[in-house]
């Protein structure tokens, strides 16, 4: 049963994060990291079989030398892997509006990515370069890659919540439009909650947090997207960790006119110095923001403000829903670990019936899954997303149906 394993490759902008995946026991035999890329701090990590290693690399290290050190020093040498993988999955940022699901890489594929580039420029060019390097270096997968965009899940969301009140060409000519993202994530836990709570897919309604160092809402109406806050790039909707979300599009006419702020400053000041670090002054890591909620004025106001945005989002996505809620669910770093933005989300929601169980919050954290709402509510549940091993299941259901064909 062995040989039904599966590459999966995130390349981030400066990162590369691997596994090698068994989709159909669920089981991650091989995984890490390597990380700041170009730069003397970059190192590679990784896990088979509970060892753990790590090694230092140069200032030269990017996502090629990368590649190929895990196939030439890793895969090679733990042949029960290297001779197993049947296929490589890429986890694709933006697949503009040509891809509503996951999809074998061909020329035409590849040419798409491309296009799609300059909605995620730091992304997409970096991914095609994993895919470029997987056909030199392992050939014998050449024509068994898939593409697992993070924009498909959203492409059923309808009109009305993916156009901008722009002048119509900006979307008719140029795609300006929302797309979206994390959609691997918000599909994987959305299937999962449904499993847990005995509900057909295609019927289930909920609201799915994905809630990390980027984070967004979706609204999913019968299995199928249908609003979610991350926008034309991941810089709409929810106060992010280093991200503004949403803020009134003046803003930045303000700052480049009448504070004299160069444009590329000012993407720079709203992706990168904004979100809980902007406002706190300190930090965006929630595990310290937690920690210090009670010491700190500034943490706590900053805290606040995030709750509020995800309650808004929460409260305002729930009129969307046609029948019934079947849940609302909390994923990511901070959604399946902060007890304390958990609770103060929830305590918002009492109107439209969700009720938290403190001692279900304070138990469900670090990896496990379940309720933490009490009997009368709707269900609220705490889902670890895994979009490496949604990457698995799509790539090894895609090539299965390719040879079967
Ligand atoms: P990314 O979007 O980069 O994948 P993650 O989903 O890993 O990010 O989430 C990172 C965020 O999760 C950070 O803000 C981190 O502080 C927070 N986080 C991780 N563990 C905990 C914890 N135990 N308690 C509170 N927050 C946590």
């Amino acid at each position: 049963m062995l040989n039904k394993l599966v590459f999966v490759i995130n390349c981030g902008s400066s990162s590369l994060k691997f596994s090698v995946i068994n989709p159909l026991k669920k089981e991650i035999l091989f995984f890490g990291l390597a990380e700041h890329f170009h730069n003397k701090n970059s190192y590679i990590k990784w896990n088979i079989n509970n060892n753990k290693q790590k090694i230092k690399f140069n200032s030269k290290t990017n996502h090629k030398i990368v590649l190929n050190y895990l196939v030439e020093k890793i895969l090679k040498k733990n042949l029960f892997l290297y001779k197993n993988i049947i296929a490589v999955g890429h986890r694709i940022v933006h697949g503009g509006e040509k891809f509503t699901n996951s999809v074998i890489i061909n020329k035409k594929v590849i040419k798409a990515i491309e296009e799609a580039s300059v909605f995620a420029p730091l992304h997409n060019p970096i991914q095609l370069i994993g895919i470029k390097e997987i056909i030199k270096i392992l050939p014998k997968l050449k024509n068994k890659q898939v593409a697992v965009f993070d924009t498909a899940f959203h492409q059923t969301i309808p009109e009305t919540s993916y156009l901008y009140a722009l002048p119509i060409k900006f979307y008719k000519k140029y795609k300006i439009r929302r797309y979206g993202a994390h959609g691997t994530s918000h599909k994987y836990v959305s299937t999962i909650a449904a499993k847990m709570l005995n509900i057909p897919f295609n019927i289930f309604n909920c609201i799915s947090c994905h809630l990390g160092n980027g984070s967004s809402v979706t609204v999913i109406n019968k299995g199928k997207s249908f609003d979610t806050s991350m926008g034309l790039t991941p810089l709409e909707g929810l106060v992010m960790g280093t991200r503004c979300g949403n803020i009134d599009p003046a803003i930045i006419f303000y700052m480049n006119k009448q504070l004299n702020i160069k444009i590329d400053e000012i993407y720079k000041i709203l992706t990168e110095k904004s979100g809980m670090l902007g406002l706190t002054n300190i930090t965006s890591d929630f595990r310290y923001i937690e920690d210090n909620y009670l010491k700190n004025v500034e943490i706590k106001k900053a805290t606040k403000i995030f709750v509020h945005y995800l309650a808004k989002y929460i409260a305002s996505y729930s009129i969307l829903i046609k029948n019934k809620i079947h849940a609302i669910i909390f994923t990511g770093g901070i959604g399946e670990n902060s007890i304390l933005i958990r609770e103060k989300t929830i305590k918002k929601l009492k109107i439209l019936n969700f009720f938290l169980d403190k001692k279900l919050n304070n138990e469900i954290i670090h990896g496990k899954s379940g309720l933490i709402s009490t009997i009368d509510s709707i269900p609220i549940l705490v889902i670890p997303t895994n979009e490496e091993l949604m990457i698995a299941h799509d790539t090894f259901k895609i090539i299965n149906n390719q040879s079967n064909l």
